[in-house]
C-alpha cells in the first residue's frame, strides 16, 4: 500500500495539469494506483473478512473533468453505490497532494436538492458531530471536518461532511497493518450507523423554522419550482425522531409562494420588506391544515394547495394570535382553500379545522 499511496502523491498534480482538466485515462502510475491497485487490495481485504459482497469497491478520478480530489470509495451497498448519495467509507486525497484521509464520509447531493448547497454544508457537519455520539471513540480517529485544501465543491463538500477519518501524511504513508486496522474500525462504525439509521443520516440533523423559511424563498426565487414540485408531492412525509416533528418539503413550499408570486394571501396588499434572497418580498410558507395533523389524513398534507404565502405579521397571528382576531381570518382562508383541499383527499369540516387551532400552534407546524 505504501508505494501506492506515493503513486498517487507523486503523480497526480503532475497527471491533472498535463490533462488540462479533463479526465482522460493514460495510465500513468497515481491513475494505476487508484483506479485498479488500491481497490484491488481492498477488495482482498474485504474477502479474506468474508463481507466482500456487501460492498463495492471504486476509485474515481472525476467524470468529465478530472477531480481536484480523487477517491478510492467503498460503498456499502444496501445503503448507497454512489458518492452522490448516502455515506460510505472512502480515501480521499487532498489537492495539494500533501496528505491522504480515510474518511466515513456522506454523499451531499440528496440534502443539496432538497435544500441548497450552503445549507447542506452545514447540515452534513451538524449530522456527523451528532453522529458521535452512537460512536466509541477509537485511539487516533479524526472527529468531524477534515482539512481537504479543496479549491472546489466536491472537496469542500468531503471536508465538511466527514464523520470519522485517519489521516495521513505524504511524508509517511500508513502500513498495510496499520491501514487495514484503521479501515476495520471505520467500517465498525459504518455498520453501527446503518442499523441505527438505515441508508442516509438525514435524521440526525434538525432544520429550524428560520432555516425552512429561508430556504424556501431562496428555491422560490428560482425558476421552475413548480415543475419540480409537481414531480414530488405524493411522497410519504417522515417525521424526524430528533425533533418528533413531520419533516415539510422546501421545494413544495416554495411553489406555492412562487404561486401567490410573493403576495401575503390574506391580504396582497400588506407591505413586506424585500428579502435578500434574490430581492424577491419577504413572506413565510404556512401549512392551512397543520402538518402536525397528518396522521388524521390518508393523503399528503405537503403539497401546495393546503400551503398558503403571508406576510411574517399574518403568519404570526395564525399562531400566536387570540382566537377573537384570527377567527375570521382562518375561515376566509378555509373557504378559499376548501375545494382545492378535497381535490387533495384532504377533507374537513370548519369545525374540525378550527380546533386545529384552538390551542397555541408552534410556528413551525
Ligand atoms: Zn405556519
Ligand atoms: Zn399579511
Amino acid at each position: 500500500m505504501q508505494n501506492l499511496f506515493t503513486d498517487v502523491f507523486d503523480n497526480y498534480s503532475t497527471t491533472r495539469a498535463k490533462l488540462g482538466g479533463v479526465a482522460k485515462l493514460v495510465g500513468t502510475p497515481d491513475q494505476n494506483a487508484l483506479l485498479e491497485e488500491i481497490p484491488h487490495r481492498i477488495e482482498a481485504y474485504l474477502k479474506k473478512r468474508k463481507i466482500s459482497h456487501l460492498y463495492k469497491v471504486k476509485g474515481s478520478i472525476g467524470n468529465g473533468n478530472i477531480a481536484r480530489v480523487p477517491w478510492v470509495g467503498i460503498f456499502r451497498k444496501e445503503i448507497t453505490e454512489n458518492a452522490e448519495n448516502g455515506y460510505y467509507v472512502v480515501l480521499l486525497f487532498s489537492e495539494d497532494m500533501s496528505r491522504c484521509y480515510l474518511s466515513l464520509n456522506q454523499g451531499i447531493t440528496a440534502v443539496e436538492k432538497r435544500y441548497t448547497k450552503n445549507f447542506a454544508w452545514r447540515k452534513m457537519e451538524e449530522a456527523a458531530a451528532r453522529a458521535w455520539s452512537y460512536l466509541d471513540t477509537a485511539p487516533d480517529v479524526w472527529k468531524g471536518k477534515i482539512p481537504l485544501a479543496s479549491t472546489g465543491d466536491l472537496g469542500r463538500a468531503y471536508e465538511a461532511a466527514a464523520i470519522a477519518s485517519y489521516e495521513y501524511f505524504r511524508t509517511n504513508p500508513p502500513s498495510d497493518a496499520l491501514f487495514f486496522e484503521n479501515l476495520t474500525t471505520l467500517l465498525k462504525y459504518y455498520e453501527r450507523l446503518y442499523y441505527l439509521f438505515n441508508e442516509n443520516l438525514h435524521s440526525l440533523f434538525s432544520v429550524s423554522e428560520e432555516e425552512f423559511q429561508s430556504v424556501v424563498l431562496e428555491k422560490a426565487a428560482q425558476l421552475n419550482v413548480s415543475e419540480h414540485a409537481k414531480n414530488i408531492v405524493g411522497a410519504p412525509l417522515t417525521v424526524n425522531p430528533l425533533s418528533n416533528k413531520y419533516v415539510r418539503s422546501p421545494v413544495v413550499a416554495a411553489a406555492a409562494i412562487q404561486a401567490a408570486q410573493f403576495s401575503c394571501e390574506i391580504d396582497a396588499t400588506h407591505w413586506t420588506f424585500l428579502s435578500r434572497a434574490r430581492k424577491q418580498r419577504y413572506v413565510e410558507a404556512h401549512h392551512l391544515i397543520p402538518i402536525s395533523q397528518q396522521s388524521r389524513f390518508q393523503a399528503s398534507l405537503d403539497v401546495v394547495a393546503n400551503i398558503v404565502s403571508l406576510c411574517a405579521t399574518c403568519h404570526r397571528l395564525l399562531h400566536y394570535g387570540a382566537d377573537n382576531e384570527r377567527k375570521s381570518i382562518l375561515m376566509e382562508l378555509f373557504k378559499q382553500r376548501r375545494v382545492r383541499l378535497q381535490e387533495h383527499d384532504l377533507q374537513i369540516a370548519s369545525n374540525d379545522f378550527l380546533r386545529f387551532y384552538a390551542r397555541t400552534a408552534p410556528i413551525d407546524d
